[in-house]
């Protein structure tokens, strides 16, 4: 049923990064169908007085791939302004069925998944990458560490091919994680040919955001110039006290690509702690010494999710092995044996002059990585847009508020091809966040992650409201964003 929303005497960030104007914006039905100067404040309208309107922020670097249907409501994202979200990333999709890393693989085809999805009805929309790793795993097994054969190639080929065909947005890959890791340039190049030839976007985790953070961004770039892909470098840092002020190497790797014409751009979450699988630094040794997470100890690591183990949530896995009696060293084995991938970590890793760095990069957008699950979730979860807005750009001037809104909005959409999203124009789908600019501001802690951020008024999916006064309203507008 179409209904008028009038938002009145409002200041527009349209999503384009143009300094924000003072408009009446009218949405009917799932469009906006006007935006025009303002005729003033309307009895029974929203008065925008005061108050900021963007279009509906997209978080393109999410996990949320199974949270979406088990909690459609999806207030982790829509309570920050977020309005559609892109899964699948780091590797790891729902489809093909095979066994990865996060074990949620479960759908023959990304068709199967998305309409699995969209029968559950969330508040978000919601758009899928397919993950190489997964395509690796169901092909030649999750620890097969060689190249693929002949048929093998083929057949991660016809995967990809089937889950463009299915209207997934690109391909992630994983090149930290297993069996991402096991890939070589040949099979990269492979794969990313025929994304580019859908004009798909090649999202990947790199191999190291350590040490050879340099190398990782230079073998990036050789896959995207070898096939024209479209490179999105996923959550980009420098990863241990090691590599602190590689940043600005790495961006100047980026630079120099941009000049030559390889389409290289990154997304950021806005924090100085990551948050990774237990299995992840163990297995990479980084308790043992010098690592590609460099050596932490067992007070760096803080437990975000151990759905086993509920109690161990929130504390260090030196507080635990404190408790158990036994060392730190033996606890993080103990706890990888009883929760394997299950259990995920929250471990400071970056330097802040380094975020700092990343987030005022032309060529990078705000992604929140978040991992839903577990009751003490890296604050990124929640807060990742609030954070950006509120913090770095009001607080620390870092960037232009309509800087800042372009690159969790316009710059999004255009990355990864969402038609008639990310702006706020006649015609453009009605996905809106109203926030208050003197106030917006994350509020979420390490300890205490999962409260409300502030400053959020309104937010609206496809012309409904889906969030207001702080709480989510219980409808669910979101669509499945299939690549056209
Ligand atoms: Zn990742």
């Amino acid at each position: 049923m179409p209904k008028i929303t009038r938002f009145c005497n409002v200041t527009v960030f349209d999503g384009s990064g143009r300094p924000g104007f003072t408009a009446d914006v009218e949405i009917d039905g799932d469009r906006i169908v006007s935006v025009g100067p303002s005729t003033g404040v309307e009895a029974g309208e929203f008065d925008g007085t005061g108050l900021a309107l963007a279009p509906g922020f997209i978080d393109v670097h999410t996990h949320d791939d199974i949270a979406v249907m088990v909690d459609p409501d999806h207030g982790c994202k829509t309570l920050q302004g977020v309005t559609s979200v892109v899964v699948g990333n780091c590797g790891m999709s729902a489809a093909p069925v095979s066994d990865d890393p996060l074990g949620f693989s479960r759908y023959p085809r990304l068709a199967d998944y998305l309409r699995e999805v969209e029968s559950a009805r969330p508040a978000v929309n919601v758009g899928a990458l397919v993950g190489h790793g997964t395509v690796r795993a169901a092909v030649m097994g999750l620890k097969t560490d060689r190249e693929p054969n002949y048929r093998e190639r083929e057949a991660m080929i016809q995967h990809v091919v089937a889950a463009l065909e299915d209207g997934a947005l690109g391909m992630s890959s994983g090149l930290a994680y297993e069996p991402g890791r096991f890939a070589a340039h040949d099979e990269l190049v492979d794969l990313a040919e025929v994304v580019a030839a859908a004009s798909g976007v090649y999202t990947t985790h790199m191999r190291d955001e350590g040490r050879d953070l340099i190398a990782s961004i230079e073998e990036s770039i050789d896959v995207s110039e070898a096939t024209g892909v479209a490179l999105q470098i996923s959550h980009l840092k420098a990863s241990g006290r090691d590599a602190w002020g590689k940043t600005a190497a790495a961006l100047a790797a980026i630079d120099t690509a941009r000049e030559r014409g390889v389409d290289v751009m990154a997304d950021q979450y806005p924090y100085t702690r990551g948050s990774t699988l237990l299995e992840q630094i163990v297995g990479a040794g980084a308790l043992d010494g010098p690592s590609a997470f460099a050596h932490v100890q067992p007070k760096d690591l803080l437990i975000a999710a151990a759905p086993g183990n509920p109690h161990w949530e929130g504390h260090t896995i030196e507080a635990i092995a404190a408790d158990e009696g036994v060392t730190g060293r033996e606890m993080a084995d103990r706890i990888v044996e009883a929760e394997g991938r299950s259990c995920f970590v929250i471990i400071d890793s970056m330097s802040e002059d380094d975020v700092r760095e990343v987030i005022q990069h032309p060529a990078v957008m705000t992604g929140s990585d978040g991992v839903p699950g577990g009751s003490r979730p890296h604050p990124r979860l929640h807060h990742t847009y609030p954070r950006v807005l509120g913090h770095y750009s009001r607080d620390e001037g870092l960037l232009e508020l309509a800087d800042a809104v372009h690159r969790m909005t316009g710059m999004c959409a255009d990355r990864f091809g969402f038609e008639d999203r990310g702006a706020i124009r006649k015609g453009a789908f009605a996905d809106l966040v109203l926030f208050d600019p003197n106030t917006i501001i994350d509020t979420g802690t390490y300890t205490d992650p999962t409260t409300v951020p502030e400053g959020i008024r309104g937010v609206w999916v496809n012309g409904e409201r889906v969030v207001a006064n702080g709480e989510v309203t219980g409808t669910r507008s979101g669509r499945i964003i299939r690549r056209p």
